[in-house]
């Protein structure tokens, strides 16, 4: 293919968010790399029954693009997709996608100031700016279970859900508690004959105010005030949330309290609740919202088994007492490789670093978008900069005018390329590990994918949103090496 100044991974959010703000400002000359045969990323892969956002819609969307015809509070993942789509079409981006073109490697070149890109089926271009967009919940993760693979019933991971397969009166078994899980659970437990569901540890669940938007409330959001007033609260009582995750773990027992009781109400039988009540403190791993998760629990068809997996068989799942439990259907619930799917790449940036030295000590980036020795590649949700209290597009919009800056940069100065320097990435990582040490991730007691092999918090983000917001509002020149191309090849 031609050699397009700047590339994209990536057609969900991100990407897209990356594309569009491109144009606007007059860049036309771009292209998206999409390893699938679609747009959309989460919201093409999580087609499970009940699948939807636990962050309201007027806040997990465009700040630029409020839609007004969102059915629900919380919209199911079609609309989510459709909204995609549209924006796709809006804003003219289908004809730089490229479909099924997924990147295998990216190399830099010292004497050029590029990148040379190829992609599994064998094509290779060069670039002059790389922008990643992969996501970080998208790689599928199956647990290490012996005789995984000796199973002979149906068995898919809940981003892959077989649709194919009726789940009418089946013996299912669901392997996973977490945010995917307690939307799929309900549905699978109105279907299944029965339901076993094999619970590691139990999530902090909170209620889910989804409501219906009446169309009443459709028309009047069409007036854009009205629509940016919905969402400038919804931001701000969200915010509010994240008081106790970045400022003081003890500040959660309200938090607490409110999923305690909501437990409480929903479970009526005291050994189910207390297999469903966690022993760690609330938002160390993620707070689910639902509903109807707890009621489905407590149907005649359903069990909750709390002893470990051990073993599958051909046609049965073993827990830690020795009992057999005969199931039809497997569903992992059971997440995503976070830390490894960005670890996992072949990137070799200047003088032939490879990212995973880059990262020896952990995944790191400044501000979670340009790592050192890697000039002029960005990441979009990048290292720590993962939210647990509110929407990531929000992040996404700050990166996006973050890199949009450091290519206004590269023009006003002429430079080819910009590279962090090494000690403002120290420096600004320093302080991010200390502040998250004495945060509810680390100190919450609990495990979670949130923290990478050495207990590092390599995900979150650990401070108010508006605060990235205004880190991210200016690049600051001081903080980079600009970069010229050899005259000789330039
Ligand atoms: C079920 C579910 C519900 C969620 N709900 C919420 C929510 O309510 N609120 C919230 O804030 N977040 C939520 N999230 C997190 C969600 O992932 C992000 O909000 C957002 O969708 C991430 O967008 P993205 O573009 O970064 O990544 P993705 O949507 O994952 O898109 C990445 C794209 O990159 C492509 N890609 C990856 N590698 C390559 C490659 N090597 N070459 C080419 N293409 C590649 C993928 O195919 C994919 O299309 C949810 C996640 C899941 C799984």
């Amino acid at each position: 293919m031609p050699s397009p100044g700047i590339t994209i991974i990536g057609s969900g959010f991100a990407g897209l968010c990356m594309a569009i703000k491109l144009k606007e400002a007059g860049y036309h000359d771009f292209v998206i790399l999409e390893k699938d045969g679609d747009l959309g990323g989460t919201w093409r892969d999580n087609t499970y029954p009940g699948c939807a956002c636990d962050v309201p819609s007027p806040l997990y969307s465009f700040s630029f693009e409020l839609n007004p015809g969102w059915s629900r509070l919380f919209s199911p993942q079609q609309e989510i997709w459709d909204y995609l789509r549209a924006c796709v079409d809006k804003y003219g981006l289908g004809p730089h996608i490229r479909f099924g073109a997924q990147v295998s490697s990216l190399e830099y070149d010292d004497e050029r100031a590029t990148w040379r890109v190829s992609t599994a089926d064998g094509d290779s271009f060069e670039t002059h700016a790389v922008v990643s967009g992969i996501g970080a919940l998208h790689v599928p993760s199956l647990p290490d279970i012996p005789g995984r693979d000796r199973f002979t019933g149906t068995a898919f991971h809940s981003a892959r859900w077989d649709h194919s397969r009726d789940l009418t009166g089946a013996r299912v078994a669901v392997i996973g508690t977490g945010a995917s899980a307690v939307q799929f659970v309900p549905v699978v437990a109105r279907q299944a004959g029965r339901l076993t569901v094999f619970q590691r540890t139990p999530p902090w669940i909170q209620p889910k105010p989804d409501v219906e938007i009446p169309e009443r409330m459709r028309r009047a959001l069409r007036t854009p005030v009205a629509a940016r007033a919905l969402r400038d609260t919804i931001y701000w009582l969200l915010e509010t949330r994240a008081v106790g995750f970045t400022i003081d773990p003890r500040l959660m027992k309200v938090q607490r309290r409110m999923a305690e009781r909501h437990l409480a109400a929903q479970v009526a039988d005291p050994a189910l609740r207390a297999k469903l009540t966690p022993d760690y403190t609330i938002g160390c791993k993620r707070i689910l919202l639902s509903s109807d998760y707890y009621p489905a629990l407590t149907r005649e068809n359903v069990e909750l088994v709390t002893d470990r997996v051990t073993e599958i068989r051909e046609r049965s799942i073993v827990d830690a007492t020795g009992r057999e439990h005969e199931v039809d259907v497997i569903v992992y619930g059971t997440g995503f490789k976070v830390v490894d799917a960005l670890n996992e790449q072949r990137i070799i940036g200047r003088n032939g670093l490879k990212i995973q030295d880059a990262w020896r000590d952990g995944v790191e980036a400044y501000l979670g978008v340009s790592t050192a020795g890697f000039p002029n590649l960005f990441f979009l949700l990048g290292p720590n900069t993962g939210l647990g209290h509110t929407s990531v597009v929000f992040m996404i919009e700050a990166q996006v005018r973050y890199v949009m800056d450091c290519l206004r940069l590269l023009s006003r100065t002429g430079a080819g390329a910009v590279d962090v320097r090494p000690g403002a990435q120290r420096a600004y990582n320093d302080r991010l590990q200390r502040r998250l040490d004495r945060l509810v991730w680390t100190e919450g007691g609990c495990t979670s994918w949130y923290l990478d092999e050495h207990g590092k918090n390599r995900t979150i983000w650990p401070g108010f949103t508006f605060e990235y917001w205004a880190r991210t509002r200016k690049v600051k020149p001081e903080a980079y090496e600009l970069i010229r191309p050899s005259p000789a090849r330039g």
